[in-house]
């Protein structure tokens, strides 16, 4: 059962529980939809920030891609309404919290941990692509465990729609510019590097160009400064896969098909998602 997609929402409709967190724009709560007794996340983001920052746009951009995906690894935008100086999102509740919080707690996941997030988000993500939908912002504090602890991508607010929908039903590529070709791979392939970046960081604890300063850390990404420390103690097939997702050129980059067939996530990964 699910709240209902089409409906007029207004705050009458929900009953507010306790606060879930706070971001740089709004609150979000636990609710509870009155009729259905469904369980939601309700964001809450203030008017006067939207202008404040001129990011109406961006808001609107975020809501429609977000509630346009109905994938079991995003989080799902059921609807939104507003008042007189609130916009409020109705989110998919993520009981398990961020992932974040539980990589922090545990320091480093285990192989079977990592390999089923990665399948997870590697689905999501090609699910994404194929809609045209780039995230571009993956990261660990993007990332929400439900309460069979399976992933959800969250936060759309710098993803972008790479192509209209003309260009994809024509399916040629026929009249695009070498550059405009060129850009779009490019564009794609920003979210197999992270998640190679993700990759390391689930086994190893920490990102792999993690440096004193942001122009280090830039210095080590130019390089592709890559190491593998020897502790924890992390397998070839790993290694094998975060490397071949961290290379400079974007087209040489494994692509989503063939990190679902790589050997490290068939060994490690569970396909139902669930982590345990
Ligand atoms: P930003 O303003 O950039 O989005 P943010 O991601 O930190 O920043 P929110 O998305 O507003 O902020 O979320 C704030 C916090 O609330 C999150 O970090 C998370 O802990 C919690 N949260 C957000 N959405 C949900 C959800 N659907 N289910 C459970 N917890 C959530
Ligand atoms: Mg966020």
């Amino acid at each position: 059962m699910e709240v209902e997609r089409n409906h007029q929402w207004s705050l009458n409709d929900f009953e507010i529980g306790k606060p879930l967190g706070r971001g740089k724009f709004g609150r979000v709560y636990v609710a509870r939809e009155h009729k259905s007794k469904f369980v939601v996340a309700l964001k809450v983001i203030f008017k006067q920030q939207l202008e404040k920052y001129r990011i109406q746009n961006q808001l609107r951009r975020e809501m429609e891609i977000q509630k346009s995906l109905n994938h079991p690894n995003v989080l799902r935008l059921y609807g939104w309404f507003h008042d007189a100086d609130r916009v409020f999102l109705i989110l998919e509740y993520a009981h398990n919290g961020e992932l974040y919080k539980e990589l922090s707690k545990r320091g480093h996941l285990t192989e079977k941990h990592a390999a089923t997030y990665i399948l997870s988000l590697t689905k999501a993500l090609a699910y994404c692509h194929e809609k045209h939908v780039i995230h571009r912002d993956i990261k660990p504090e993007n990332l929400l465990l439900d309460h069979e602890g399976r992933l959800k991508i969250a936060d759309f607010g710098w993803s972008v729609q790479s192509r209209n929908k003309r260009n994809t039903m024509c399916g040629t590529l026929d009249y695009l510019a070498p550059e405009m070709v060129e850009n779009k791979a490019h564009d794609y392939a920003v979210d197999n590097w992270t998640l190679g970046i993700l990759c390391y960081e689930f086994l190893y604890g920490v990102p792999p160009f993690e440096a004193e300063s942001q122009a280090d850390t830039f210095k080590r990404i130019i390089k592709i400064d890559l190491r593998f420390p020897s502790n924890p103690l992390v397998s070839s097939d790993a290694k094998n896969l975060i490397s071949r997702l961290l290379v400079k050129d974007s087209s040489q980059r494994l692509s989503l098909q063939k990190i679902m067939e790589h050997p490290w996530i068939i060994k490690n990964a569970n396909p139902t998602g669930i982590c345990n």
